[in-house]
């Protein structure tokens, strides 16, 4: 596509190569297991019938709810337009363009690159081990410059929880010098393993959570900040006057309930079983290498032969998500915990491949 406009543009914004998200990469299928969404809709009515008034921009009760479900207070939060918009918003307040860079560890989460180069800061990255760990000294030999690091734990793609100690390490070591932000999107599939509690401790911790996952509102597009006061502070003049619209606070509202609360506890549960059945009786089947372990609502596979495999479901209509381009992903192949009937017809396409991919 040409387009006669585009020297007008800003270079990094011409330069940049877009977030692809699974909508955006199409399908076609009746499968979805390429998003880490939840399965199955969950249903909610509107009580706010007042859309003739902006909404509140910070909705006190969303606010006091999220505060009280991470153990915190209300003036640790902040509410955004996913936790999307979070990332972005941080740099936004955080980062001189061509001065200050963001450091994050691939393979990781895509947004945090798309952010800072969306605004002109530069980014570093420290590659995950062979272990899939951070790489505690690496990154601090890279600290210098580094305004904030992003931390995803569980990390996306590869399912895992990062090691505690390793995030200290890092906390300890850029105390007063840079925010290190913990993205925590999937921690309600392990809850124990959050580090929202060590915030006290470490003023320059911040904490980002979402609705999207476990409580099964991706198409809400509702996130927080969890962090000191001062930095949320700092967020709110850079947010937009009216992040939620009033059916999302609603509805956040709604999620955060304490009948909220126990219906996403009871989502997560059935999830998680749903997943530590079929990683090991996947992992028996030919056409798989390896599958791994995961602390979250989705797990790679190594496959054998791949693209056979990601077109062969495709065609199919089951639909993944191919990380072989990340780093240290070669092969695998990322799976959403779908419903059991949909872990099952994967299982069973599955079946039809052998060792070489090729269908039997
Ligand atoms: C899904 C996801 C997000 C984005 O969450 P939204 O609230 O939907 O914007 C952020 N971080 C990670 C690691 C994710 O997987």
């Amino acid at each position: 596509m040409s387009d006669p406009m585009s020297q007008l543009v800003r270079k990094n914004v011409r330069d940049l190569t877009p977030y692809q998200s699974a909508r955006r990469l199409g399908g076609c299928g009746d499968v979805w297991l390429n998003a880490n969404e939840y399965p199955t809709p969950v249903n909610f009515s509107l009580t706010q019938q007042t859309l003739n008034r902006y909404p509140e921009c910070q909705p006190r009760e969303v606010i006091s709810r999220y505060a009280q479900y991470a153990g915190l207070t209300p003036d640790n939060v902040l509410v955004s337009r996913g936790a999307d918009e979070a990332i972005e918003l941080l740099i936004r307040a955080y980062c001189e363009p061509g001065q200050d860079t963001v450091l994050y560890c691939p393979p990781t989460y895509g947004m945090y690159s798309v952010s800072a180069e969306t605004y002109g800061v530069q980014t570093k990255t420290q590659r995950l081990t062979e272990a899939w760990q951070l790489d505690v000294p690496a990154i601090l030999q890279q600290i210098d410059s580094v305004k904030i690091v992003y931390i995803c734990s569980p990390n996306n793609p590869t399912g895992h929880l990062l090691k505690a100690e390793d995030i200290r390490q890092v906390l300890t070591a850029t105390a007063g010098k840079a925010l290190v932000v913990v993205d925590e999107a999937y921690i309600e599939f392990c809850p124990q393993a959050s580090v929202v509690s060590w915030m006290q401790q470490f003023p320059h911790l911040v904490v980002l959570r979402t609705l999207s996952k476990a409580f099964a509102l991706a198409g809400l597009r509702c996130g927080f900040t969890l962090a000191q006061p001062g930095v949320i502070q700092t967020l709110l003049k850079v947010i937009a006057p009216y992040p939620l619209s009033t059916p999302v606070a609603d509805i956040a509202s709604q999620a955060l309930s304490d009948e909220g609360l126990s219906a996403m506890r009871a989502r997560v549960a059935e999830l998680n079983a749903i997943r530590d059945t079929f990683i090991p009786r996947l992992a028996e089947l030919p056409c798989v290498e390896q599958a791994f372990l995961s602390d979250t609502n989705y797990f790679l596979i190594r496959f054998h032969d791949s693209p056979a495999i990601f077109k062969g479901l495709w065609d199919q209509g089951i639909i993944l998500r191919d990380q072989t381009k990340n780093p240290l992903l070669g092969g695998c192949l990322r799976v959403s915990i779908g419903t059991e009937a949909e872990m099952e017809s994967l299982y069973q396409a599955l079946t039809q491949f052998g060792p070489k991919g090729a269908r039997q």
